[in-house]
């Protein structure tokens, strides 16, 4: 088949990779000159979530204050908004937290087993690393980590609990002064540089005969029973739009999804999330972590990557219409102070903040705290979307379910995790 992917992000190079290998033609537009420019860019570094690192459960929110929960909510008078987190608020209790990441489980580990064969088949050198230190700073947060370190145990993840010493002895950049409850070392999970993923696993594709439209921008899909098209904005300077006709359309285009795929399934209750990067050199060799530390309330993870410290968290969620606009100074100035304060409590003297590049990206967020994944209401449309702050792994294990699902194979994972992830489970 014929199959358009939209999105050059890790979601649509994912997919298109996985659409390859199933045998299809594929061809993947992106609006921006190159791939890996969206939220892409501005990752983190780890891979999978764990049941520490998905951003919903008893850890997650816990109050409205930015400097406890690493978020600044800013709802302001919108009704949708603070429905939205009171929908994901939902999800801070520890049985419906357990019943949710259990569904999540089996695409984590499909997203895990995909990226393992495309590292295997193609040597991919992405500035790997192995080992995340949850650490936390107060006992009652440790407390509420305990649903999340049972289903640690229950699947089986290798994880040790720590004492603080434990945790300075495992990372002796964190201090043990001032005093801080624990952590959870997660000895085999992964951290990487997606971007550079993204454009090795690019180049590969390019290789071996997937077109590229980049520096082109869709504008509208149009559906039929017997095939699907999009429309592309006109090439600057001239009038003409033109048309792509495919067999299949599969859409990862970050936080354009919604409105491309909007006249097929109405208006989804997906909520944008502005998510913040920084990256800084570091400063003293000797203060700098060889394994990567999340402060795991505040969901700032600060990762080494060879010479430079990244620093990825703090996030603003406001109403859409304010997310559309530019952060005012004062809040970008509070945002980066929270990336700034969190490598300065666990990892002081590791990275000059004061030279760091900062970077924002604005990802989609679901009320359930899961990413949309597979068919939509046309026959001809799928959808790879909404993996919210932790779509580096996850949007790989997805696309091989899209993948799939365009292929007319059924995925590789239980029928309630698929039922999760559909696009109308809202
Ligand atoms: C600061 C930050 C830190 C993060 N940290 C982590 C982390 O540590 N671990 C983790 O797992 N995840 C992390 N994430 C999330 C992760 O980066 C994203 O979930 C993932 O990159 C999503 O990829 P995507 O392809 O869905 O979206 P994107 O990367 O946004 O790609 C979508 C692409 O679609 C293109 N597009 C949109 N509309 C159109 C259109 N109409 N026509 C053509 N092209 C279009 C865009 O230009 C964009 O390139 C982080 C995100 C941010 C912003």
């Amino acid at each position: 088949m014929d199959v358009i992917v939209i999105g050059g992000g890790i979601g649509g190079i994912a997919t298109a990779y996985q659409l390859l290998a199933a045998g299809h033609r594929v061809c993947v537009i992106e609006r921006h000159a190159t791939v890996a420019q969206g939220a892409t860019y501005g990752h983190g570094g780890p891979m999978l979530p764990s049941p520490l690192d998905v951003w919903f459960g008893p850890t997650f929110m816990g109050t409205r204050s930015a400097n406890k929960t690493g978020i600044v909510f800013k709802p302001g008078f919108d009704t949708a908004t603070r429905d939205f987190v009171k929908k994901l608020a939902l999800l801070r209790d520890p049985d419906a937290f357990t019943a949710q990441y259990s569904r999540l489980k089996p695409l984590v580990e499909l997203s895990r087993r995909v990226i393992g064969e495309i590292e295997a088949a193609f040597a991919l050198d992405c500035e790997q690393r192995t080992g995340v230190l949850h650490v936390f700073r107060r006992a009652r947060e440790f407390e509420q980590a305990a649903p999340a370190i049972e289903l640690l145990k229950r699947f089986d993840v290798p994880h040790r609990v720590l004492t603080p010493a434990e945790c300075a002895a495992a990372e002796p950049s964190v201090p043990e002064d001032p005093p801080f409850a624990g952590g959870v070392l997660l000895d085999a999970e992964r951290t990487a540089n997606c971007p550079l993923f993204t454009k090795l696993l690019k180049q590969i594709l390019e290789e071996r005969g997937v077109q590229f439209r980049l520096g082109r921008e869709v504008t509208s899909i149009s559906l039929e029973d017997s095939r699907a098209a999009v429309e592309l904005m006109p090439l600057h300077g001239t009038h003409q739009a033109e048309l792509i006709a495919a067999d299949a359309i599969v859409v990862a285009a970050g936080i354009g999804t919604p409105g491309l795929i909007a006249r097929v399934n109405g208006k989804l209750p997906l909520h944008p999330l502005r998510l913040h990067s920084l990256t800084a050199p570091i400063a003293y060799e000797e203060h700098a972590p060889h394994i990567t530390i999340v402060d795991s309330i505040k969901r700032i993870a600060m990762t080494r990557v060879n010479q430079r410290l990244r620093v990825g968290g703090a996030a603003v969620l406001q109403s859409e219409a304010k997310t559309a606009k530019p952060l005012g100074t004062g809040l970008a100035n509070r945002v980066l102070a929270l990336l700034g304060q969190g490598t300065h409590d666990w990892v002081p003297g590791a990275a000059k903040v004061s030279a760091a590049r900062a970077w924002e990206g604005l990802r989609l967020l679901s009320p359930d705290g899961l990413p949309v994944v597979g068919a939509t209401g046309h026959a001809r449309l799928f959808v790879n979307a909404a993996h919210g702050p932790a779509g580096w792994g996850l949007a790989c294990g997805s696309a091989k379910v899209v993948a799939d699902l365009v292929s007319g194979l059924t995925p590789d994972i239980p029928a309630d995790t698929l039922a999760a992830l559909r696009i109308d489970r809202f």
